[in-house]
Formats: C-alpha cells, sequence, structure tokens
C-alpha cells in the first residue's frame, strides 16, 4: 500500500491530505474513492486509511485503524557530518534516513567545504520524507541547523558515547558500543578534522576511531559508522 506523509494527531477518524502528498495521491497515482493508502505522522504513528470523498488536489480521509511504530534503532542515534559537495550530501541524507539514524547535523569545521543554505535545507526535508514514505519509517529523520565543530562538541558529547571518524583512530570493530546511552557520531570533510578539533573531541570524552587503512569520502564513512550503530 502506498504511503503518504500526513502530520497529526490521528484522534478523529476523518483525517485531510493537501499539498504535495495529495498531488502525489491523485495526480500521480490517479487514486479514486474507496481506495485505501497508508499515512504516517513522522512521530511514530501510522494509520490505514480510505479516501471517502476527492476534491481539487485534495483527499478527505477516514482513519480504519492506529498503530505505533517501535523505536528506528536501539538508542537514539546522531550524525553529526561535515557536507559533501552536490548530490552527494541528498544521497547520503537518502542513506542515513533508511539505515534509521535519528537526527542529522551538518557540521561547519576549520576545512569547510559547503555550508547547506535554507533552500537546500528544505529540499533536503522533502528528501527525508520521500526516502520515509519508501522505506516504511514512521519517525522522520531530524536535520539540525548547520552547526560549528565547537557548538558541536559542547551541546552533544555530554551524555552520549560519541564516536570521531578520524584516519588512525582505533579500530571501530573492536568497541563495545553502548546499549543504555545515546550515540553521537562524527565525520569531517574531505579536507580532514584539524589536530585542534579532534584534541577537542577527545577532551570531550569522544572516541577517535578509524575505518579501515583507506580514505573515505565523507558519505562512505558516515554510511559505515551509520550502518554499525544503527543496525544491531
Ligand atoms: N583528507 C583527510 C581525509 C578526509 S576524509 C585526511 O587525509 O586525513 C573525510 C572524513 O571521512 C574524515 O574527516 C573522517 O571523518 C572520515 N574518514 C575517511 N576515511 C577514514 C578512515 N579510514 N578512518 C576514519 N575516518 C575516515
Amino acid at each position: 500500500m502506498h504511503r503518504f506523509f500526513l502530520p497529526g494527531p490521528y484522534n478523529t477518524p476523518a483525517a485531510h491530505l493537501d499539498g504535495e502528498e495529495a498531488h502525489h495521491l491523485l495526480g500521480v497515482l490517479r487514486a479514486s474513492v474507496g481506495a485505501e493508502l497508508v499515512i504516517f505522522d513522522g512521530r511514530g504513528t501510522e494509520a490505514t486509511a480510505r479516501i471517502v470523498h476527492i476534491g481539487k488536489n485534495a483527499a478527505d480521509l477516514e482513519i480504519l485503524e492506529r498503530r505505533q511504530s517501535p523505536p528506528d534503532t536501539v538508542v537514539p542515534v546522531t550524525l553529526g557530518t561535515a557536507v559533501p559537495k552536490g548530490e552527494r550530501f541528498d544521497w547520503l541524507v537518502e542513506k542515513a534516513t533508511e539505515l534509521g539514524v535519528t537526527r542529522l547535523i551538518p557540521l561547519l569545521t576549520a576545512h569547510r567545504v559547503v555550508e547547506p543554505g535554507a533552500n537546500k535545507l528544505n529540499r533536503l526535508r522533502r528528501t527525508i520524507i520521500s526516502a520515509s514514505k519508501q522505506c516504511g519509517r514512521n519517525r522522520l529523520m531530524e536535520l539540525g541547523e548547520p552547526t560549528p565543530w565547537h557548538a558541536f562538541v559542547e551541546r552533544e558529547f555530554r551524555d552520549a558515547a560519541v564516536l570521531v571518524a578520524h584516519p588512525g583512530g582505533e579500530s571501530l570493530a573492536s568497541l563495545a558500543l553502548p546499549m543504555n546511552q545515546p550515540l553521537v557520531l562524527a565525520v569531517g570533510p574531505e579536507g580532514g578534522l584539524t589536530d585542534e578539533e579532534i584534541d577537542l573531541a577527545r577532551r570531550s570524552g569522544g572516541r577517535i576511531v578509524g575505518l579501515g587503512p583507506r580514505l573515505l569520502r565523507v558519505e562512505t564513512a558516515a554510511m559505515v559508522l551509520a550502518t554499525m550503530c544503527c543496525l544491531r
């Protein structure tokens, strides 16, 4: 059944779909009255619904059954990552959504390459919704504001187990990941994290982890870390 993002709460039997999601349902899929679909609120609830009336690019729905989803990961996973160029970042955001990353924070580092603007961030929010529709995720991945490295360390390292990817760091395979503490992951830019940035991370309790002998692209490093930490 096709899935549509519709913010909740679904606390009455009636719901109303319009905008881009209605366009997908009516304009692209050409659904008619009586058809059933799945709606999800982006916060962990999904529901089966039926189309009861179709208006101009809008559909009235009757909610048939609501379901609450289990958490996407064992512990919340925050991924702080430098922003690779162009479509590589869209790809990274889509894959992080599929893997179940709770929150993605674009990082501004000393060797920064790209700072995503408001338009780009809004487009990425659509990417997160599309990926969630496609992969069956009912909680949207949060997309944070671009954050300087020092602010990221100060704000996010406090109550979490932190893994910072850096060539030559301790082997990721030998680390025991906590089951009862949020995880924070960090990936630097193509130019790498500076000695100062690594020092600050280490002093603030971050573990510096290596991801094998080759230099990985930002998005590859991000996917390796996210995979190890989300799928367990
Ligand atoms: N030019 C840098 C590499 C940057 S790669 C250098 O020579 O060190 C971009 C980011 O991906 C890095 O900052 C790091 O966070 C991650 N990364 C890439 N390859 C890695 C590896 N083998 N081990 C750990 N982290 C890696």
